[in-house]
C-alpha cells in the first residue's frame, strides 16, 4: 500500500462506479497535458469495465495533445453547451479530475454545482474543495494526477495497465514535470518504469508532446526572449509579456506558450519566472518557482488564482501595459512580508 491514499477510498471509489449507470468525467479550463491524460486514461480504464462514459472538458484543449483524442469524444463545453448540458442532467456520477476548486471549470460550475450526480474528486493540488465531493483522492505528494490516477488502478486490479490507457497517463507524468524535470518522487519513476514495460513507445510521445510545434511558435519564442523578457535581478525574478499584437503577428494558436514560462529559470540566478498573457479583458498569468517562494501563495494573493507550491496561475484584470509595476510590486511585498519565500 502506499502513503497517497487509503484502502477504503480506493474502495469508496469503486463502489461509487460500480453503482453508476452513466458517468461523466470532467477537468479544468486551458487544459494541459495532464488533464487531458487524466480524462481520457479514465475514460478508457471505465469503458474497459463495461461503463458508460462521457468526457467534457470547459473550452478548447491546445492542438499537441488532439493526438490524446483520435476520435474527436471529448465534448467542449464552450463550443456545444446543449450538448453538453444534456450529458451533465442525464449522468450519475461526475469524475472531477485535475483540480482543487470547483471554480476551476469557469461557465459549467454552476450546472455542475446543480447536478444531483454523486461527485468524486482525484486531484494533486493544494487545498481541495471538500463539501461538493461524495470522495476526495488528493494528496499533493505525487508528480501528477496522472500518476495519481494509476495508483489508483493498480490498487483496484493488479493486472497490468493496458497500452491505450498507460499512454495517456504517461503523457500527463511528462508534460507536468515539465520532462520529468519538477515534482519527481521515487513513485514517480516506478510509474514509468512500470509503463514502459507495458511497451509505450516514449520516444514516440515524447516527439508527439514535444515535437510537434509550429514553425511561427518556434519564432514567436525567440522574439520573446529577444525582445520581451526582463530579469529582475533585485528579486531573482523573470518575466516574459506575450502581447496581443505580438499573438496576432505570430499566428498565436492555445498551447504555443506551452513551456515559455520555465525559461527565464535557466539563467543564472533567476528562480521566480511569470509569463503574462494578454487576452480580451483579462490578462492570464503563468508564475513559477524553482526554489521555496511560494508561488502558489503569489497567485492567491495578487493574481486571482493559485496552484502548486512551484507552479501556479491565475488572472489580472488591469490594462496590460500596468502589469510590468503590478508584478515587481506584488514581488516586493512578497519579499517585505514573507522574506525570500
Ligand atoms: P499554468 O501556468 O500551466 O497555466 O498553470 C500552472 C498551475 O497553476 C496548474 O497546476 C494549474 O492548475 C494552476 N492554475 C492555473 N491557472 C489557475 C487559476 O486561474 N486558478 C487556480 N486556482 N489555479 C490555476
Ligand atoms: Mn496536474
Amino acid at each position: 500500500m502506499n502513503n497517497k491514499f487509503s484502502k477504503e477510498q480506493v474502495g469508496k471509489f469503486q463502489e461509487l462506479v460500480s453503482n453508476s449507470c452513466e458517468i461523466l468525467i470532467i477537468s479544468h479550463t486551458n487544459p494541459d497535458g495532464d488533464a487531458i491524460g487524466s480524462v481520457v486514461a479514465m475514460n478508457r480504464h471505465l469503458r474497459l469495465q463495461g461503463k458508460k462514459c462521457f468526457v467534457i472538458i470547459p473550452n478548447k484543449y491546445p492542438d499537441y495533445l488532439a493526438f490524446m483524442d483520435p476520435d474527436k469524444e471529448i465534448v467542449v463545453y464552450s463550443d456545444d453547451i446543449e450538448k453538453a448540458e444534456g450529458i451533465i442532467s442525464a449522468c450519475d456520477l461526475i469524475l472531477a479530475l485535475d483540480f482543487n476548486q470547483l471554480k476551476r471549470v469557469d461557465e459549467m460550475e454552476p450546472v455542475i454545482r446543480r447536478s444531483n450526480a454523486r461527485k468524486i474528486l482525484i486531484d494533486h493540488h493544494p487545498s481541495p474543495e471538500t463539501d461538493m465531493f461524495d470522495l476526495v483522492i488528493s494528496t499533493t505528494e505525487i508528480s501528477s494526477n496522472c500518476e495519481l490516477i494509476y495508483w489508483i488502478f493498480t490498487e483496484v486490479d493488479d493486472k497490468v495497465v493496458p497500452l491505450y490507457v498507460a499512454e495517456p497517463l504517461y503523457v500527463g507524468m511528462m508534460t507536468d514535470t515539465n520532462n520529468f524535470a519538477n515534482s519527481v518522487l521515487a513513485s514517480t519513476f516506478r510509474m514509468a518504469s512500470d509503463l514502459i514495460s507495458t511497451g509505450i513507445d516514449k520516444e514516440k510521445l515524447q516527439h508527439l508532446v514535444f515535437g510537434g510545434f509550429s514553425e511561427s511558435r518556434m519564432r514567436l519564442m525567440g522574439y520573446l526572449l529577444t525582445d520581451k523578457m526582463t530579469i529582475l535581478t533585485r528579486f531573482g525574478a523573470g518575466y516574459i509579456l506575450l502581447s496581443k499584437s505580438d499573438q496576432d503577428r505570430f499566428n498565436f494558436c492555445e498551447g504555443d506558450s506551452e513551456g515559455f514560462v520555465n525559461i527565464p529559470l535557466s539563467i543564472k540566478g533567476v528562480n521566480i519566472s511569470a509569463l503574462f498573457t494578454e487576452g480580451k479583458g483579462v490578462v492570464r498569468v503563468s508564475l513559477r518557482s524553482s526554489n521555496d517562494f511560494s508561488v502558489n501563495r503569489m497567485a492567491r494573493e495578487y493574481f486571482n488564482g493559485g496552484g502548486h507550491e512551484r507552479a501556479s496561475g491565475g488572472k489580472l484584470f488591469i490594462p496590460f501595459n500596468d502589469v510590468p509595476d503590478f508584478f515587481s510590486k506584488s514581488l516586493e511585498e512578497s519579499f517585505k512580508n514573507y522574506g525570500k519565500r
